[in-house]
């Protein structure tokens, strides 16, 4: 058996959600701490198979199997060892290692970068408060931030000047360059940061991997942040994850805003849970690592166009992660203010309210494909069809798929056809009966022409039909469809007209005095009769 690097494994069991794994092969329901399911196995009916998501293991109640997600990949797909982590490192998105152990010299420079890292922070945090630093206070200041804040964020100030290449004069070149805190240049080495307000970006250890600096003087970008060193992934790094984590268990969820600054106050102010990315969009591997902490999520987003993006994008990304136990919602701050500005002006009352007043994900995806798509056209609904079915199809768990797809099929049925939903309301109108042949050129034409059908929805929802049923396919352009609707239309009326004179005149028999209704029913007759006329003539 090849030596397999125990930090890989490690790595994998931390980046993959066991309920994921497991949930790619077994429906699982979440029940009390534990989620549950039947025993992959042995054969049984009841779920006796547990799956703990925070201590990463499954256990079976019944015949007693019992792994984490490796032993169960191994045992479930029935493969070897390296085939199995083979088969997990792909679904982290991560590359095999060459199954050594960490190098001692990788370990060391490792341990030397995070010296570096954690020096630079103190560096910054006492420069914050002198001479130099008196502008960078007085914006973090001005931006409600306590001293207690910028101590407990460990906020700090970059001045013009070089001082982490000089502070690390000694230190090897090569280490400080690879934490991307400074660079090389025709004068030597110079500091990669230059009059910034520095945020240190941690990893969920709580260590320093990267900085972001914000611009003082009104530049752009507002912020820059460390570009990806061996130990900072952009993409893969969640901001205020680590004073997050615990919130997050406590409160049962997690927020996500869009700004650092915004993530910061609201954790001061009620909001703990809440985490940013940063200053980038967001990721599978952000989503992967909140859900591994909790599966409801608040996405939090600007009410603006480009939230509302972000927003749909969010959604997108989320769905391989849904169980039916997760609770994905949208909350837009509107009035073109952000969450620090909402918690200043109304503070946690009116956050709160914006996201209580979240949409679930079912309605935001909902209310995305009706503002995407012209659904009041018969093309518009089908592009947004196929838009809904491109991310239901995205949920990997199968039953809670199937659940969605009902969800969808239900509300286009009752809200986009309404008319056939009327059809299946509407007490039917013993009408004369529709033969055979009629029935299926009216269900071929609804399904061909579903223009007409929409147009003509009204009367075909009182024939007596099954619109859903399967009909012969014909010849029939769409012009001689819609005549033979109209002329349906015309047909049906005057059966009625006639049935209704028929009743008049036995009336008017009777001795009633009815001759005046019935000359009204005959004028409609012979009106009848010539848009009959004139239809049948019309090319
Ligand atoms: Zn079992």
């Amino acid at each position: 058996m090849p030596k397999y690097d125990r930090n890989f494994t490690d790595e994998l069991r931390e980046r993959l959600s066991i309920v994921d794994v497991v949930g790619r092969r077994v429906p699982l329901v979440k029940k009390g701490q534990n989620y549950w399911g039947c025993c992959p196995f042995h054969n049984e009916k009841t779920p006796s198979f547990s799956v703990n998501e925070d201590k990463g293991f499954y256990h079976c109640f019944g015949c007693g199997e019992h792994g984490d997600i490796i032993s169960f990949v191994m045992k479930s797909e029935n493969v070897d060892f390296k085939t199995a982590i083979t088969e997990l490192a792909n679904q982290a998105g991560l590359k095999m290692p060459d199954y050594k152990p960490k190098p001692a010299a990788q370990v060391a420079r490792e341990e030397s970068y995070y010296q570096i890292m954690n020096a630079a922070a103190e560096i910054y945090q006492k420069l914050l408060y002198e001479q130099v630093g008196a502008h960078a206070l007085e914006y973090v200041r001005g931006r409600g931030f306590s001293d207690e804040m910028i101590k407990h964020y460990r906020i700090g100030y970059a001045p013009k000047n070089n001082v982490i290449a000089n502070k690390f004069i000694n230190v090897k070149q090569d280490n400080l360059m690879a934490t991307g805190m400074c660079r090389h240049g025709d004068y030597g080495m110079y500091d990669f940061f230059r009059d910034k307000l520095m945020f240190p970006i941690f990893n969920a250890r709580g260590q320093i991997v990267a900085f972001s600096g914000r611009s003082l003087d009104g530049s752009e970008p507002k912020y820059i942040n460390t570009t990806d060193t061996e130990l900072f992934h952009k993409r893969k790094t969640i901001f205020g994850f680590n004073f997050a984590r615990d919130a997050i268990h406590r409160a049962n969820r997690s927020i996500v805003v869009e700004g650092q600054i915004d993530a910061i106050q609201m954790q001061c102010n009620g909001f703990p849970e809440t985490v940013a990315p940063l200053g980038t969009a967001l990721t599978e591997d952000h989503i992967s690592m909140l859900c591994k902490a909790n599966r409801n999520i608040v996405f939090c987003f600007d009410g603006d166009a480009a939230g509302q993006k972000a927003a749909a994008r969010a959604c997108d990304i989320v769905m391989p992660f849904l169980r039916d136990a997760s609770d994905v919602r949208f909350a837009f701050v509107t009035g073109g203010k952000d969450p620090d500005e909402v918690l200043k002006t109304g503070g946690a009352v009116a956050m709160q309210k914006i996201i209580d007043n979240a949409t679930g994900l079912a309605d935001f995806l909902w209310n995305i494909a009706n503002a995407g798509f012209n659904v009041s056209t018969p093309g518009g609904r089908t592009q947004a069809e196929k838009f809904i079915r491109q991310k239901t199809d995205k949920i990997t768990d199968t039953s809670l798929r199937n659940e969605y797809e009902q969800e969808y099929k239900q509300r286009i049925f009752n809200q986009w056809h309404k008319w056939k939903k009327q059809s299946q309301n509407i007490p039917r109108i013993e009408m004369p009966g529709v033969d055979e042949i009629t029935k299926n050129t009216v269900i071929f034409i609804v399904n061909k022409y579903p223009e007409i059908a929409e147009r003509y929805g009204d009367f075909l929802a009182t024939l007596k039909i099954d619109f859903d049923a399967n009909a012969p396919e014909i010849s029939m352009d769409m012009k001689s469809a819609e005549k033979y609707i109209v002329s349906l239309k015309l047909q049906k009326y005057m059966a009625r007209l006639q049935s209704e004179k028929k009743d008049l005149t036995a009336q008017l028999l009777g001795g009633a005095d009815v001759g005046e209704q019935i000359a009204v029913v005959d004028a409609k007759i012979s009106d009848v009769h010539q848009k009959l006329d004139t239809l049948i003539s019309m090319e």
